[in-house]
C-alpha cells in the first residue's frame, strides 16, 4: 500500500488505528499495512494513535532503570558484539558476588531501584547458580527491589531456579528470524542453534516467567521483515499462554570493538526506528516498549512521544563499569545523560518519571497485567506510584537544583489524584519507604 491514493486505503489504516486504540491486538494483515506505509502525512495521524495508546494503558508515566553488566567472557562468537570470542583484543572479566552489590549499591545511590542483569554466556562463569547468588546478594544487601535479567537461553529446569531467585522479567532477543542471516552471524557457541533460540520464550514461560522481554537486533537484516516476524512471535505465545511479551526493546545496531558486521547493508535509518517503535505499540497496544542508551538523547526524547514507555538512563555497558571504568563495553553507548538529567528532562517534557517497582510486589504479571491494560485499570496504578516513586527520588537523592522542578510536577498531578495519594505522600515524607499501590 506505499502510497496512499484512495479512500479504501485510507479508511483501512484509520480502521486499524481505531483498532488498537481500542487496545486489541492487531492481526498480522495490519501490521504488514503499517509496515508497508510509506506516506508521511498518515505517518503523522499513527505517530499521535501510538501515542494516545500508550496514554490509555500507561498514563503519563515513563519507566527508568539501568542495566548493570555482570560478565563479558563468552563463548559465542555473534559477530557483531564486542563480548564475541573473535574479539581477541578485548579486556575480560566476570564480577565477584561482592563486586556486583557494590555496583547495584552505586545505582541505588543514585535512585534507581529496578535493575537489568546482562551477562555474556560462559558455563563456568554465568550459569544459573551465578544469577542466583547475585539477586540473593544484592536483594539482600542494597535498596534495589527488582532484577530483571538479559543472558543467555536455559532450561526450563535452570529458568525455575532463575525465576525463584526473584528475577522479575526474563528478557532474550532473537537477534534476527531470518535463518540464513542468523547461521551466518553466530558461527559458534551454543548460540549457533536457530531453534533453542526459538524456543527459548516458551521454555522461560514453562518454568513460571509471566513477563517476558522479547526483540530484535535492528540493523542484521529487513526491519520490515524482522518487525513482522516478532509480531507473529508473539500473537503465538498469546495464542498459547493468554499473554504475550511484557516488553519489546528496540536494540539498533551500534560500533562494537571486534564487530565484523557491515554496517550500511540494513541500516534502520532514524525515521525507520521511530515507525518501529510506533508499530510494536499499536499491535500490542499494552506491551511496554523499551528504549536503551544505544540511542542518542533526542532521539531518545522523540521516541517517548510515540510509543515508547521504559529507558534506561546513564548506563554502562562493560563489567565493573560504574564504579570504574570498567574492561571492554558492548558498544558504544549514544545518550550519556545521568539519570537526574533524563529525569530533569522527562518532567520538562511533560511526562511522569518513574522509578516504580509496584506490579513486581503487588504479583501483577503476565494475564492479570494485561487484563489491567486492556481496561486502562493500570494507568491509574502507573501514575500514583510513578509519583510516590518520585517522591522518594525526591527526598533520598536529588540535588537541590533539581528538587524544586520535581516537587512543582508533584504538586501539578497531585492535585489531579484522589485524597489518598496525599496520605501516601506524607508517609514518604516520614520516611516511609516503598509505598505504592
Ligand atoms: N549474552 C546474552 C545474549 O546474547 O542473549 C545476553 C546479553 S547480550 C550482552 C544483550 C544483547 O545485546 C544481545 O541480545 C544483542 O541483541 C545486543 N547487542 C550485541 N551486540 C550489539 C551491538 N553491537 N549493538 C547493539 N546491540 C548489541
Ligand atoms: Fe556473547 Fe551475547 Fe555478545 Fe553473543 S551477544 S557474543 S552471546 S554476549
Amino acid at each position: 500500500m506505499k502510497h496512499i491514493n484512495n479512500n479504501s486505503d485510507r479508511k483501512f489504516i484509520k480502521d486499524i488505528l481505531d483498532k488498537s486504540l481500542d487496545l486489541h491486538v492487531l492481526n498480522l494483515t495490519e501490521v504488514s499495512a503499517l509496515i508497508d506505509l510509506d506516506d508521511r502525512e498518515v505517518w503523522e495521524e499513527v505517530y499521535d494513535a501510538a501515542n494516545r495508546v500508550k496514554e490509555k494503558v500507561y498514563g503519563k508515566r515513563v519507566v527508568l532503570f539501568a542495566p548493570l553488566y555482570l560478565s563479558n567472557e563468552c563463548m559465542n562468537d555473534c559477530l557483531y558484539c564486542g563480548f564475541r570470542t573473535g574479539n581477541k583484543n578485548a579486556r575480560r572479566k566476570s564480577l565477584t558476588i561482592n563486586e556486583a552489590v557494590q555496583e547495584a549499591e552505586f545505582l541505588s545511590g543514585k535512585g534507581y531501584r529496578r535493575l537489568l542483569l546482562v551477562a555474556s554466556e560462559h558455563t563456568k562463569r554465568t550459569g544459573v547458580e551465578y544469577f542466583e547468588k547475585v539477586a540473593d546478594a544484592i536483594y539482600s544487601n542494597t535498596d534495589i527491589r527488582i532484577l530483571h535479567a538479559n543472558t543467555a537461553p536455559m532450561s526450563v529446569r535452570n529458568f525455575k531456579k532463575l525465576k525463584a531467585s526473584g528475577i522479575g522479567v526474563y528478557q532474550c532477543f532473537q537477534e534476527t528470524y531470518h535463518i540464513p542471516s542468523y547461521r551466518y552471524l553466530h558461527p559458534a557457541g551454543t548460540k549457533a542453534d536457530y531453534a533453542s533460540r526459538l524456543g527459548v520464550m516458551d521454555r522461560a514461560i514453562e518454568a513460571g516467567f509471566e513477563d517476558v522481554g522479547m526483540g530484535v537486533l535492528l540493523g542484521l537484516y529487513d526491519w520490515r521483515w524482522e518487525v513482522g516476524a516478532l509480531i507473529a512471535h508473539s500473537r503465538r505465545l498469546i495464542n498459547k499462554y493468554g499473554f504475550g511479551p511484557h516488553t519489546l526493546s528496540v536494540p539498533r545496531l551500534q560500533p562494537a570493538e571486534g564487530s565484523e558486521v557491515d554496517f550500511d547493508t540494513f541500516r534502520v535509518s532514524d525515521e525507520d526506528l521511530k515507525k518501529i517503535v510506533a508499530i510494536y505499540r499499536l499491535a500490542l497496544p499494552y506491551v511496554g516498549v523499551v528504549i536503551s542508551t544505544r540511542e542518542r538523547a533526542d532521539l531518545r526524547d522523540a521516541l517517548l512521544s510515540i510509543g515508547a514507555s521504559q529507558i534506561s538512563a546513564g548506563s554502562r555497558t562493560s563489567p565493573w563499569g560504574y564504579i570504574e571504568k570498567g574492561d571492554t563495553e558492548q558498544f558504544e553507548v549514544g545518550d550519556s545523560r545521568s539519570l537526574e538529567e533524563v529525569i530533569s528532562k522527562l518532567a520538562d517534557l511533560g511526562m511522569i518519571p518513574s522509578l516504580c517497582t509496584a506490579c513486581y510486589r503487588e504479583g501483577r504479571s503476565g494475564e492479570q497485567f494485561r487484563t489491567l491494560a486492556q481496561n486502562e485499570k493500570m494507568k491509574k496504578f502507573c501514575n500514583e506510584n510513578a509519583l510516590l516513586s518520585l517522591k522518594e527520588y525526591i527526598e533520598d537523592n536529588c540535588s537541590d537544583d533539581e528538587k524544586e522542578n520535581l516537587e512543582k510536577l508533584l504538586k501539578d498531578e497531585i492535585s489531579k489524584s484522589s485524597n489518598g495519594l496525599i496520605e501516601k505522600m506524607k508517609l514518604v515524607a516520614q520516611g516511609k519507604r516503598d509505598i505504592h499501590t
